[in-house]
């Protein structure tokens, strides 16, 4: 009796509402011309699936497609599926340019991996950003409830604590930050970092990658704003600005280890692994993995790789690298420039050194499923992960768990959040030295 009494008299179960630039799907028009969906996966869906299921949740973000669409029967639908409720929030074409390509990939993204020289500070970015923020703000305080956790994911939405306080939002409101944060010599180059810094602070948590990216943030409020002061001493620091505390900690993101190193084992990957090595003729294999994308290194990889081809002959026709860069961001000059530079290089370099029988880069511009992509983790004796800097690295993770042979080695870059995990079999490089021989390494 007592206990029914309890139990009633429980505050509502507070749901966990995500909010993110992109929903957890794709969706796009079959050739029937009817719009489907279809679930994304990655690390952050796989970890967050059980806890909305539990907690009710719910996602919102952009639909992903620029035409005027009336998605939420299917989003319905796929909501069933998941195991919980999907809210779409629309953008025009012009906020697609300036909020996501313009202010987010061509000023945070490069800003925050250090490479400063490759951002475009154009104040129209900036507009339409704040803009952003504010519709993806109304649009989830439309969808809360008091006891709900609101948590926002990554960098295209740092401002919405502070457009869901200026509109009377009380729920909780945590943050994550996938990319790195940067120093405060680099983050000061930002024409807007107080702004953006007094919107951070409006969280109640935020999460960073890692140690290194928590004190670089510190350092940014502590230098900026005048009289901050955190308390360091614990790992998830804290402080108080106006009545108000936030706290700051590092929470690496992973992978399901064990659920890699299971479909690694399968007999399937097995077999598509024998395969691609027979088709190397034995060749030691070289595996590198990337996005395209300028921080993940693709271009001082290549030229590493051909500088040991150039020095160390013995290697021709016994080493091969396999080279997967996914298409990313196309739209952005930066990146279709990277693409060229890399396919002209890896002709070069395969134009140089082939050899009937034996061709120094495999190239392959797409994406690959899982298995196929765990084929060629098992495959590869190298995996060659070297990011010019990376807030963490699923790869370098992946690569770990699905080798399950224990023979493979990682060549990881310093710079990867990864690199904080130190494993074994893994050697770390500096990405932008390509001419150092690595020990054990031949
Ligand atoms: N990936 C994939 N297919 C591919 C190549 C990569 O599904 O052909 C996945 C890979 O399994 C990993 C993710 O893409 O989970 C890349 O994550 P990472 O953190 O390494 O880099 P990001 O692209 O997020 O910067």
């Amino acid at each position: 009796m007592q206990q029914t009494r309890k139990q009633n008299n429980k505050p509502p179960t507070e749901r966990l509402i995500i909010v993110s630039n992109r929903l957890p799907l794709a969706i796009e028009k079959g050739a029937d011309k009817q719009w489907q969906a279809s679930p994304s996966s990655g690390g952050l869906i796989t970890a967050l699936t059980p806890i909305l299921r539990n907690r009710d949740g719910v996602w919102l973000g952009w639909h992903g497609t620029l035409e005027d669409v009336n998605i939420n029967k299917l989003l319905a639908a796929s909501g069933k599926k998941l195991g919980y409720k999907l809210k779409p929030i629309a953008l025009t074409e012009e906020e697609f340019r300036q909020y996501y390509l313009g202010f987010s990939n061509e000023v945070i993204w490069p800003l925050f991996h250090d490479l400063q020289s490759h951002c475009n500070f154009d104040p129209a970015y900036w507009v339409s950003y704040q803009s952003v923020n504010r519709t993806f703000a109304r649009v989830t305080a439309a969808n809360v409830r008091d006891n709900d956790y609101i948590w926002v994911h990554d960098y295209h939405l740092m401002l919405m604590a502070k457009e869901l306080r200026a509109i009377g939002a009380k729920q909780k409101i945590g943050f994550f930050l996938h990319t790195p944060f940067p120093p405060p010599d680099i983050f000061i180059k930002l024409p807007w970092r107080l702004q953006i810094l007094e919107a951070l602070l409006e969280y109640d948590l935020i999460g960073l990658q890692t140690m290194h990216d928590r004190n670089n943030f510190i350092h940014c409020v502590e230098s900026l704003i005048k009289g901050s002061h955190f308390d360091s001493r614990r790992q998830i620091a804290t402080a108080s600005r106006a009545g108000h505390e936030v706290k700051i900690g590092s929470f690496p993101i992973s992978i399901d280890f064990k659920e890699f190193a299971h479909q690694a084992l399968r007999k399937e990957t097995r077999e598509r692994a024998s395969q691609i090595n027979e088709s190397f003729h034995n060749c030691q294999l070289i595996l590198g993995v990337d996005r395209l994308d300028y921080s993940k290194g693709i271009l001082q990889k290549l030229l590493a790789f051909r500088n040991a081809l150039e020095r160390f002959s013995d290697l021709r026709g016994k080493i091969s690298l396999i080279q997967i860069v996914v298409p990313s961001r196309e739209t952005i000059p930066a990146y279709q420039g990277l693409k060229t530079e890399i396919e002209g290089l890896v002709s070069e370099i395969n134009g140089k050194f082939t050899q009937p029988g034996w061709i120094p880069i495999h190239y392959i511009f797409r994406t690959l499923g899982r298995s196929e992509l765990l084929a060629y983790y098992r495959a590869a004796e190298i995996g060659l992960v070297t990011p010019l800097k990376d807030g963490m690295n699923l790869v370098a993770k992946e690569y770990c768990a699905a080798n399950t042979d224990k023979n493979g080695v990682l060549i990881l870059s310093e710079f990867a959040g990864a690199a904080t995990q130190k494993r074994r079999h893994e050697i770390q490089v500096n990405p932008f030295c390509i001419t150092k021989r690595v020990k054990g390494v031949s």
